[in-house]
Formats: structure tokens, C-alpha cells, sequence
């Protein structure tokens, strides 16, 4: 009999309800934050996906399902939607009475990649897109809005990584210093990225062979690139951030595999799906609607892979589990009675906890709560007591802070503060 296409795949009723949960799930979150939704065609001039995605991208490159059209026009089945998103909001002048438009879209994608688990060659994103606004205050915003998204579904733990690609100015400096400094080293590098470091020396950054990872570790980093107007930006997505309660981690490597990026790019990543970790990603791209003929017009905007969120959502389902987002390691007597009184004063704020009363070493107990996929965890043992203040612990990033321990009403008003989103009890 006829099989499918290799790397396209049938979604079948057990798994289309999930979906559709959480189509109703975002639709929801994105119109509470002023979006509207736009449909494109999957299919558009080929022309414009090289002159966004970039000519020396591995999208533009190898991954494009491209076709002769009528005349001598050559057309592509959409491997992103931000390029269509743009054409449609020049084309159609929707800058002309106001050019702050906030666009969002659900929709198959199509890029000819090696299929393996979590990448395919049809899969489906959330898009939104944001034009007509400068400021950071905006880009913090987005990836706060996923955070809360992510919450919403129930899906915690995730780690929200961002860097700063900075402006054209800034990136031309740091372009040809990369290529300066690997220019000796292409014995070293993939036969691809000896391409790249002529072409598009950007791309090295997310190469992963490991050779190449080597080099480009110790090459110089776009940080110490970044003019003061970017880092100006830089600063405020992270202060805005800091503001939501939303824990991110700067990674200097993060490039994203599109070149119309500027400023601030963003990933927002598992350790549950193996390989493919990233769930959503996108980032800020300044200069794109005037690239391709409309005003020069500011922009920001993500995409959500939708296929690994539902693959995380049912693995999760099927484990039976609801992770919490906070769990309690107390070690010793004194700490388990302090806690036992924390942990239910959390419960009645609304925040979803666990604790564990068994007499066992913080070692177990914080393997108990990687197990059970805990967000956060709240350390307490004598030093702490003694002390008078517990550790307060994000399992994603590793990071800690202290909380202060006098009263439980200073306890639970610390951990929600820190914890941020004031849940509520049927979020979590
Ligand atoms: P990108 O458009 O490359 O910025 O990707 C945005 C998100 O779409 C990623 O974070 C993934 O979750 C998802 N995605 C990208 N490519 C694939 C693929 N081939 N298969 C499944 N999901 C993908």
C-alpha cells in the first residue's frame, strides 16, 4: 500500500484533541495581549524567503521545497512564517492608519530537513509578530507572555535563553572579527562552515559539530561587540524581564538559524525531548519590512514549534503527572516541621508544591525533584535555620537566592514574589 511521505505524519484523533487545547490555549493568551490572526497562503514566491531567511542560511540552502510556478516565477512551500507575515503587511499597507499591528497565525511550516524525533518536514507553529514598536519593553513582553503560556498549558521548567545580535553597525564589526579569527583555523572547521566563513560567518555560531564549537569557543563573543544603543536595549528586555519574575539565562552562542534577526534573539528550550530542545524561538528584526520594500519599520516577533509542545504535553500526560513548581527539600526534624507549615501556607496561596517527609539525605531529595520535574526548589536544613533564611533554587538554570524564613507570611510573600505569576490555584 501507499505509505506517507517520509518526515510528514498523520495526526490521529487521540492526539488531535490535544492539539486543538492547546490552538484554543493560545488563541486565548494572544488575544488577552491585543493580537489579531492572519491567515497566509502556504505557498509564495521563492524570492521571498531568500531575501529574509537569508541566501547562505541552511533553510535557503538545503531545506526549502522549492518549484517551478508559471512563467519563470519559482515558488516555495512556506519553511517559516514570518517572511509571508511581512509581505502580507506591506502589500496590503496595514501600517497606513496605525503601524503598530500585532498579527498572529497557526499553521503548517515545510522544510526538507532529516527527519528524526521532534524535527519534521511538515510541523506546525504559532506565530506572532509585532510591527510598529521600538521598544524592549515590548520584546520582554513577548517572551513573558510565552512564559505564562507555557504555565498555562502546564508545561514548567522550561529555560528561556536570550542574546543580543545587536544592529547592523555593530554585527558588520563583529562579522569580520569572527572571520579574522578563524581565518586560520578552517583545518578545524566543517567543510560547511569553511563556506559560512566566507559568506555568512554568523552561522558558525549554531554549527554543532564539535570541532566547530571548539573554535568558535574561543573566538571573540558579540557581547563585547554590542554598541551602547543595543545594550541599552539589551538591558531593558532583561530589567523587564526581572520585573515579570521570569528567570532567563544570556547564552552568547544563541544566533537562531535566520539572518534578518537584530538585537534581541530568544530560545525557549526542554531538557525532556532530547536533541531538539528548542520549544519556540524568535526575536527582534528591525530592519525586515524595509528590506522588503515597505517602511522602515521596527519588529519583533516568535514562533512556537507546536509538535514538540504536543510531544511534551503528552509525554508529560502519560507519566500521569502534573509537575510542581515548587518542591521542598528539608533535611532534619527541626527543618521538616518548619516546612510542613511553609508547604501548606503555599498550597492555600495557590502555588502547586510537594514536599517529601521521609527522613532522607538533600542529595535524594533533589533527585526526587528532578524526577517529578519541580521548577523550583526550596532548600532547608539546620544551617539554614540557624541562619534564618532557605535557599530558594530554579532547577533549569542552577541559579539560587536566599529567602528570609521569620514568619510564614514572610516565607510564602518571598516565594511568590520570586516564583512571580501569582497563579491561580486551577493554573497550577
Ligand atoms: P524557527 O522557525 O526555526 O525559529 O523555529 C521555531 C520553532 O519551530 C522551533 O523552536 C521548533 O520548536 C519548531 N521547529 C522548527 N523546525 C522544526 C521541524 N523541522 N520540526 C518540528 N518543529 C520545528
Amino acid at each position: 500500500m501507499i505509505q506517507l511521505v517520509r518526515g510528514f505524519k498523520d495526526i490521529l484523533p487521540d492526539e488531535t484533541v490535544v492539539w486543538q487545547r492547546i490552538e484554543a490555549a493560545a488563541r486565548k493568551q494572544l488575544e488577552s495581549y491585543g493580537f489579531s490572526e492572519i491567515r497566509t497562503p502556504v505557498l509564495e514566491q521563492a524570492a521571498l524567503f531568500q531575501r529574509s531567511i537569508g541566501e547562505h542560511t541552511d533553510i535557503v540552502e538545503k531545506e526549502m521545497y522549492t518549484f517551478p510556478g508559471s512563467r519563470d516565477t519559482l515558488l516555495t512551500l512556506r519553511p517559516e512564517a514570518t517572511a509571508s507575515v511581512v509581505r502580507a503587511y506591506i502589500q496590503h499597507k496595514l501600517y497606513a492608519e496605525d503601524p503598530v499591528r500585532k498579527l498572529y497565525s497557526i499553521g503548517p511550516m515545510f522544510r526538507k530537513e532529516r527527519p528524526q524525533k521532534g524535527r519534521y518536514r511538515q510541523f506546525h507553529q504559532v506565530n506572532a509578530e509585532v510591527f510598529g514598536i521600538e521598544s524592549a519593553y515590548m520584546d520582554a513582553q513577548l517572551i513573558s507572555m510565552l512564559e505564562r503560556f507555557f504555565r498555562k498549558i502546564d508545561v514548567s521548567g522550561l529555560t528561556v535563553h536570550i542574546n543580543s545580535l545587536g544592529c547592523p553597525g555593530c554585527r558588520d564589526e563583529y562579522r569580520e572579527a569572527l572571520r579574522k579569527a578563524l581565518a586560520g583555523k578552517t583545518g578545524a572547521l566543517c567543510a560547511d562552515c569553511v563556506r559560512r566563513l566566507d559568506k555568512n560567518p554568523l552561522r558558525l555560531l549554531d554549527c554543532k559539530v564539535p570541532a566547530c564549537r571548539e573554535e568558535v569557543s574561543n573566538a571573540p563573543a558579540m557581547a563585547d561587540f554590542v554598541c551602547a544603543a543595543c545594550t541599552d536595549h539589551f538591558e531593558t528586555v532583561k530589567s523587564g524581564l526581572a520585573a515579570m519574575g521570569v528567570v532567563y539565562e544570556v547564552d552568547p552562542r544563541l544566533v537562531r538559524g535566520l539572518d534578518y534577526y537584530t538585537r534581541t534573539a530568544f530560545e525557549i528550550q526542554t531538557d525532556e525531548l532530547g536533541a531538539q530542545n528548542a520549544i519556540a524561538g524568535g526575536g527582534r528584526y528591525d530592519g525586515l519590512v524595509g528590506q522588503l520594500g515597505g517602511p522602515v519599520m521596527p519588529a519583533v516577533g516568535f514562533a512556537i514549534g507546536m509538535d514538540r509542545l504536543v510531544d511534551l504535553v503528552m509525554a508529560r500526560q502519560a507519566a500521569g503527572v502534573r509537575p510542581p513548581v515548587l518542591f521542598f527539600a528539608a533535611v532534619g526534624e527541626a527543618a521538616r516541621g518548619r516546612a510542613f507549615q511553609w508547604s501548606c501556607a503555599l498550597s492555600e496561596a495557590g502555588l502547586r508544591v510537594e514536599i517529601d517527609f521521609s527522613a532522607r539525605s538533600l542529595k535524594a531529595l533533589m533527585r526526587r525533584a528532578g524526577r517529578l520535574g519541580a521548577e523550583y526548589v526550596l532548600i532547608v536544613g539546620d544551617n539554614e535555620l540557624a541562619e534564618n533564611k532557605a535557599v530558594l533554587r530554579h532547577m533549569g538554570t542552577k541559579t539560587q537566592a536566599e529567602v528570609p524564613i521569620d514568619t510564614v507570611e514572610t516565607l510564602v510573600a518571598a516565594v511568590t514574589a520570586r516564583v512571580g505569576n501569582n497563579p491561580s490555584p486551577e493554573q497550577r
